[in-house]
């Protein structure tokens, strides 16, 4: 066991246990500890993951992502019930940095799902809410691995199509899908913030409103993904047409999921997207610890005020400010 993992005691393991039993008062308690912001809450958590860490990975991690009102809350409240009745247990989180500005989460809220909330084969759990975006995403990497410890073999993550939160969800899970409304002009917004090129699988949500509608927006966003390099040369990113309200076109969409994932592993890059993904999330807790002791820093802290003013006013160059700051930390 590393060295700074202290020796776990009976609480902590009856926690292990209770969630390697599927129990889901254990799961949501090791959860609000991995939220935690209180150091002691963060040394447990850890050795509490530690424990779990044998028992995680065998899951499909599915990122789920569109602008507000698209769909996301009917749409993941239609496939899990699906999922369920065919055996699945279903996990579904969210990550919503947003959620630290208005102090409450706007997405995985139970209310938004409630039957699927109320299904005792499904876990929901809201976003959580503190601190910055890498923060946020940090720590529900962590709880995607608790629910797989729990025995959920298909977790859920979903996420609001604004801002740099796509790329965050798309970098912990396995396959990231867009839910686009089917009118032009969303696609370009997509496009145009780079969502796009990151999708593996393109959705259009509300086919029944006006299902010609739907046939234009699909033909037009294969067009501009022809133009897009998507990163598999294994995997060129459907798109499907879907109504979750009606629950028309789920079991196509998880068709095309098992379709993705026997395709993926056949080519070993299933396994080397989550290598990739593993190694991608040390480096940035690397970033984020040596920020954090940087800041900290007593004589960074002195001189950071100066340096920085001095910088503005152009009386001392970036690099040479950096490197006297750097230099602080030996
Ligand atoms: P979210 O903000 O992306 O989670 O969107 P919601 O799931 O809350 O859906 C927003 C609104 O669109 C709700 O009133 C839903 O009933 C409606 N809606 C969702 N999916 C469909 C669909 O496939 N067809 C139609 N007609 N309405 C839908």
């Amino acid at each position: 066991m590393p060295a700074d993992i202290p020796q776990r005691d009976a609480i902590d393991q009856a926690l292990v246990d209770g969630v390697l039993k599927h129990q889901l008062r254990p799961l949501a308690k090791t959860i609000t500890l991995i939220e935690s912001q209180r150091p002691d809450h963060k040394a447990r958590a850890r050795s509490v993951l530690e424990g779990l860490l044998p028992h995680t990975g065998n899951s499909m991690r599915i990122g789920i992502s569109g602008v507000p009102g698209v769909g996301k809350s009917t749409f993941i409240e239609a496939l899990g019930l699906y999922l369920i009745e065919q055996g699945h247990k279903v996990a579904v989180l969210a990550v919503d940095p947003s959620s630290s500005v208005t102090g409450g989460s706007i997405l995985g809220d139970k209310t938004r799902m409630e039957l699927l909330s109320q299904n005792t084969g499904a876990f929901i759990r809201p976003s959580p809410s503190a601190g910055s975006l890498g923060g946020v995403a940090e720590k529900t990497r962590e709880a995607m691995l608790v629910c797989e410890a729990a025995g959920f073999d298909v977790i859920i993550i979903e996420t609001v199509g604004v801002g740099q939160s796509e790329t965050a969800v798309a970098g912990m899970t396995d396959i990231f899908c867009l839910l686009q409304l089917p009118n032009a002009g969303d696609d370009l917004q997509a496009i145009k913030k780079g969502i796009m090129e990151i999708a593996d699988l393109i959705v259009i949500n509300k086919a029944d409103i006006n299902p010609q509608a739907a046939n234009v927006a699909r033909s037009q966003i294969k067009s501009a993904l022809g133009m897009l390099r998507h990163s598999s040369p294994n995997w060129t990113p459907p798109v499907l047409m879907l109504s979750a309200l009606q629950k028309q076109g789920v079991a196509e969409f998880w068709n095309t999921i098992e379709d993705y994932r026997s395709t993926m592993k056949r080519s070993g890059e299933f396994d080397a997207r989550r290598r990739q993904q593993a190694r991608a999330w040390m480096w940035e807790l690397i970033d984020q610890g040596l920020r954090a002791r940087f800041a900290s820093h007593a004589a960074v802290q002195q001189d950071l005020p100066g340096l920085q003013a001095a910088v503005e006013a152009g009386q001392t160059t970036p690099s040479a400010a950096a490197s006297r700051l750097l230099g602080h930390l030996g």
